[in-house]
C-alpha cells in the first residue's frame, strides 16, 4: 500500500458570544482535518493542531513531499523520518501539530487495514471512558448564578465532573497575561474566582469531580496561595497553574499543594513531557493528541507517565475528530483519567461526524466501534465550516 495524496480541510466557526479563559479570548474555533489517501482506496482521517494555519502550510508542502509513495503502515518509521528531517526548525510547536494530524491519519489507516477499532488495536483497557464537562468559561456579563446553573445542567445530564476556568485576574506582574489579546475583558478579582468555585461545588454536590484551569496565568507563589484558598472545595486537579516553561515553579506548586497539578497542554512531545514528569512539575500529564505527536508520541508519553506512577488526562478541546481519537487513546490506557468533553457551543465538535459521539446516562463515552477511528465525516458539515 502506498500514500498517494494528503488532503487538508481548514475549518472555522464563530463563538457567539465569545468566551475566555485566563489564557485567551475565543471569538472563533478553528480546526484542521487531515486525510491521507492511499492507492488501495483506504483513507485515513486525522486532526492537526491549527497553529494559526501554519500546520496546514507545513503539511501541504514539506511533509507531503516526504510521505508520497511511502507505505502508510510504516508509522513509526514515517514519524521518526519527519521528526529527524525537520529537526533544525521543528521538534515542537507547529511541526508537532502537523505531525500529530499525519500520525492520527496513519493510525486510522492501520486500524482500517486490521479491521479493528484503534483502542482494541492498541490493546484495550476499557470499553467506555468517563467524561467530564469542560466549560465554566468567562463570558462578559455572565455572573456566578449563570455559572452555577451551567454546572447544575451538567450534573442533570449525567456528568460526574466538570472543569471550569480560573485565573482571569488582573496581572500579578509576574505573569505576562496582560499581553494577551482582549486581556482586560471579563477579568475578575481573585476573590470572585473563589466565590465562582464555591458556587460550582455547591451546584455539583460533594461527590462530583471539580477541576480548575488557570491556563498558565499565575506566578508560583500566587498559585500556591490560590491552591490553599481553594482547598475547601476539594479539587480533583489544578490545571496549568503557571507558565509552561516554568518547570521549577510548577514543581514548587506541586510540592506545596496536596491537590494534584495537571498540565501542560501547551507543552508538546515526549521530551517536553519527560522534563515535566521527572522534574516533578505535574502529577497528571495532559498531552493533546493533535498537538503532541498523535497516538505514537502520546502513547510514549503515557508510558513515561506510568513509569513515574502518574496519570494521563489528554487535553481534547477541538473538533469531533480529536474527540474520537482521544477516546480511543484513553480507552487503551491503564493510567487514564476521565476525558475532557468540551461543552461549549461548537459545531466543529457536534456536527462533523455522521454519527456524533454522545454521553450515556452514566456520564461515559464509548469509542466508535468501527475500524480505525471508526468515524465517517459529514461532508456537508465540512463544507459549512470550511475556510480553505
Ligand atoms: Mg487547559
Amino acid at each position: 500500500m502506498k500514500i498517494v495524496d494528503i488532503r487538508t480541510t481548514a475549518l472555522r466557526s464563530p463563538c457567539n458570544p465569545p468566551y475566555a479563559s485566563a489564557g485567551g479570548f475565543l471569538s472563533s474555533r478553528a480546526g484542521l482535518i487531515v486525510e491521507i489517501l492511499t492507492d488501495e482506496g483506504v483513507t485515513g482521517i486525522g486532526e492537526a493542531g491549527f497553529a494559526g494555519g501554519a500546520s496546514e502550510t507545513l503539511i501541504n508542502g514539506e511533509l507531503k513531499a516526504m510521505l508520497q509513495g511511502e507505505d502508510p503502515l510504516l508509522i513509526e518509521r514515517l514519524w521518526q523520518k519527519i521528526f529527524a528531517r525537520t529537526r533544525p526548525w521543528g521538534r515542537r510547536g507547529v511541526l508537532m501539530c502537523a505531525l500529530s494530524g499525519i500520525d492520527m491519519a496513519l493510525w486510522d489507516i492501520a486500524g482500517k487495514v486490521a479491521k479493528l477499532p484503534l483502542y482494541r488495536l492498541f490493546g484495550a483497557f476499557r470499553e467506555r471512558v468517563e467524561a467530564y464537562a469542560s466549560g465554566g468559561f468567562y463570558v462578559e456579563g455572565k455572573g456566578i448564578e449563570a455559572l452555577a446553573a451551567e454546572a447544575e445542567g451538567y450534573r442533570a445530564r449525567g456528568f460526574r465532573g466538570m472543569k471550569m476556568k480560573v485565573g482571569r485576574n488582573p496581572s500579578t506582574g509576574t505573569s505576562l497575561r496582560h499581553l494577551l489579546a482582549e486581556a482586560e475583558k471579563c477579568e475578575v478579582d481573585p476573590e470572585e474566582d473563589i466565590a465562582r468555585v464555591a458556587a460550582v461545588r455547591r451546584a455539583l454536590g460533594p461527590k462530583a469531580k471539580l477541576m480548575v484551569d488557570a491556563n498558565c496565568a499565575w506566578s508560583p507563589s500566587f498559585a500556591i496561595e490560590r491552591g490553599r484558598a481553594l482547598a475547601p472545595y476539594d479539587l480533583f486537579w489544578i490545571e496549568e497553574p503557571v507558565a509552561t516553561d516554568d518547570r521549577a515553579g510548577s514543581a514548587a506548586v506541586a510540592s506545596q499543594l496536596s491537590t494534584p497539578i495537571a498540565g501542560y497542554e501547551t507543552e508538546n512531545g515526549l521530551f517536553g513531557f519527560r522534563d515535566l514528569i521527572f522534574g516533578g512539575a505535574i502529577d497528571i500529564a495532559q498531552p493533546d493528541l493533535a498537538w503532541s505527536g498523535g497516538f505514537s508520541e502520546c502513547r510514549r508519553i503515557a508510558a513515561l507517565a506510568a513509569a513515574a506512577q502518574k496519570m494521563v488526562a489528554p487535553h481534547a478541546f477541538s473538533t469531533a475528530v480529536l474527540l474520537a481519537a482521544s477516546l480511543h487513546f484513553l480507552a487503551s490506557l491503564a493510567n487514564g483519567l476521565p476525558l475532557e468533553f468540551d461543552q461549549t457551543e461548537n459545531p466543529l465538535r457536534s456536527e462533523l461526524l455522521k454519527e456524533p459521539i454522545t454521553l450515556d446516562k452514566d456520564g461515559f463515552l464509548a469509542p466508535p466501534a468501527g475500524p480505525g477511528l471508526g468515524i465517517e465525516l459529514d461532508r456537508a458539515a465540512l463544507e459549512r465550516y470550511r475556510i480553505r
